[in-house]
């Protein structure tokens, strides 16, 4: 704002009001136009706090990276529940991280361990346990080695099957990022088990997924390895299913929808290739040496 809005109030004693920015918009442009010229990883330090943490384990107190609720945009989500994030990937900063123990897990559980369990950690993990300083921003190589851990961590304390499968779906998603599908294949399956064993052995919810999420979960994970069968068996118990949320019907009925499309496709091509006459065999071309024969 050039004019001074103000003038005529000089004789009133406000004559060095000049550039008043009445509404603070010039201020925000230059805070807008500033994060366009930060780097990504700029931008993502700047939606990070830390936060202090006490371990369960050892009583060591560490301060841990925390992604700022206001922070996390949605830009899509997989049909499997994974969420794409702008700017920043909550799902890096998941698992914290004791660096004096090396005791870890997903932040929903960490503070969730059984004195027994404790005892576990300290003498399976802590004597093997090399400390790391990760940097100030994480990526998804080391997302992955910090789910691995906490995985690990699991296993060793003989966790729920519903928890060691969420780790490992975490885990496939972050592979999915890379599209590495053959480790995103390998972690979906052990997915796939542990919710299965989940779902008859433990009681609702699994992880955070009520009942009918759950099914539809294990229906969408055997969809996504190729179980077609199995897969329409949960979808199809989730649409005749009296108590299931209309949305989850509604998903399943899509998911559905997708196999069949599939396997319509695949009986066509089939089809068509019966169909089509045998290409007559050609005669042999004379090689190189049959005309010193001939
Ligand atoms: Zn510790």
């Amino acid at each position: 704002m050039s004019k001074n809005i103000f003038s005529g109030l000089e004789d009133l004693g406000f004559d060095d009001i000049d550039e008043i920015d009445l509404y603070h918009t010039k201020k925000e442009q230059i805070k807008k136009e500033e994060i366009l010229h930060l780097t990504d990883e700029e931008k993502q330090r700047n939606l990070l706090y830390n936060r202090e943490v006490t371990c369960p384990v050892c009583d060591n107190v560490f301060k841990t990276k925390a992604v700022k609720t206001s922070a996390a945009r949605i830009l899509r989500k997989d049909s499997d529940s994974f969420i794409i994030f702008d700017v920043i990937n909550p799902y890096f900063y998941d698992v914290w991280i004791c660096n004096k123990c090396g005791y870890a897990a997903m932040k929903r559980d960490f503070n969730k361990i059984r004195n027994s369990e404790t005892e576990l950690v300290k003498e399976k993990i802590k004597p093997k346990w090399h400390p790391k300083t990760y940097p100030d921003v994480y990526n998804v190589n080391i997302a992955i080695e910090r789910f691995k851990l906490s995985l690990l961590n699991y296993y060793v304390i003989d966790a729920k099957a519903s928890k060691k499968a969420m780790n490992c779906l975490k885990i496939a998603w972050m592979y999915r990022l890379l599209k590495d599908s053959e480790n995103e294949t390998t972690f979906l399956k052990q997915a796939l088990e542990g919710f299965n064993s989940a779902y008859f052995n433990e009681g609702f919810p699994l992880y955070n997924m009520d009942k009918f999420t759950s099914m539809y979960i294990i229906g969408e994970l055997n969809r996504r390895l190729g179980n077609n069968d199995e897969s329409l068996k949960w979808f199809s118990q989730i649409i005749t299913a009296p108590g299931a949320p209309s949305k989850l019907k509604d998903k399943s009925r899509d998911q559905r929808d997708l196999i069949k499309e599939a396997e319509d496709l695949e009986k066509s091509a089939d089809k068509s290739n019966a169909d089509e006459t045998p290409i007559k065999e050609e005669k042999p071309k004379r090689g190189f040496f049959s005309k010193f024969f001939s």
